[in-house]
């Protein structure tokens, strides 16, 4: 980034302000004196001070909700070069992440921000919220399976945590039904394996709610910013 845009951009003075700044060699990078105005400036390992005093940028914390589409990796970049949901973020200038993750499979709500104290907070096992889900799984749970389910499962080498799971729509000539389901914990492919572990493995599966956050009307692969007291609940 250009310095005088770099230090605009930290809040201490306009464009042109900081151009004066710096021709009055009142800027140092790396306790260097710079006095040109062309001069690039990495924000990532440069310190600059002004005046002596280390200046940073600003944090500008974003924080969306997209609706994924199946067919999309939730981390940057994969092995086998598949679309990431990183690419679906046209307009956000700043380096979100997906706060805890969706299976390349799944569609649905997946919130993606830069503020890292937010992120660690919503996935430490302590805090975690109630994620809701809509499956289509195989067959129609009987009361007998979905009070195991409820209950916790056994799965791998772990019990999962009471959950919750209703039905929704039966199709008994289709041999499907469309199940609610809330849990607590985010393991991986946590939804699925709960299913399967019932005998109703999952064919499709949509992430519709974490806590009070709903994509309202977000349409497919598209985006919304958080209001100010979405995001206040969160924290
Ligand atoms: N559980 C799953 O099995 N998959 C997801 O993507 C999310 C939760």
């Amino acid at each position: 980034m250009r310095i005088n845009k770099y230090i605009a951009s930290c809040g201490v003075a306009s464009r042109r302000k900081a151009e004066e700044i710096i021709l009055e060699g009142r800027v140092k990078v790396n306790d260097k004196v710079v006095a040109e105005l062309s001069f690039s400036i990495n924000e990532d390992t440069d310190i600059v001070k002004v005046d002596d005093k280390e200046i940073k940028l600003s944090e500008n914390y974003v924080y969306v909700v997209l609706n994924k589409p199946e067919g999309y990796i939730t981390t940057v970049k994969d092995q086998f070069d598949r679309p990431s949901v990183i690419n679906l973020l046209d307009g956000i200038k700043e380096r979100v992440y997906p706060i805890g993750r969706l299976d390349y499979e799944t569609s649905g709500l997946l919130i993606l921000t830069n503020d890292g104290d937010l992120t660690y907070k919503l996935t430490h096992p302590k805090h975690e919220v109630d994620k809701t889900y809509v499956a289509r799984v195989k067959g129609v749970p009987s009361y007998e399976e979905m009070k195991n389910f409820k209950e916790g499962l056994l799965i791998e080498d772990y019990k999962t945590a009471p959950a919750k799971i209703n039905i929704l729509e039966e199709n008994t000539e289709k041999n499907y039904s469309i199940c609610e389901i809330k849990i607590h914990e985010g393991r991986n492919r946590q939804v699925r394996k709960m299913c399967k572990a019932i005998n109703h493995p999952v064919q499709r599966l949509k992430r519709v709610a974490m806590g009070k956050i709903r994509l309202n009307n977000v349409k497919i692969g598209e985006y919304r910013h958080l209001t100010k007291e979405e995001v206040n609940y969160l924290k």
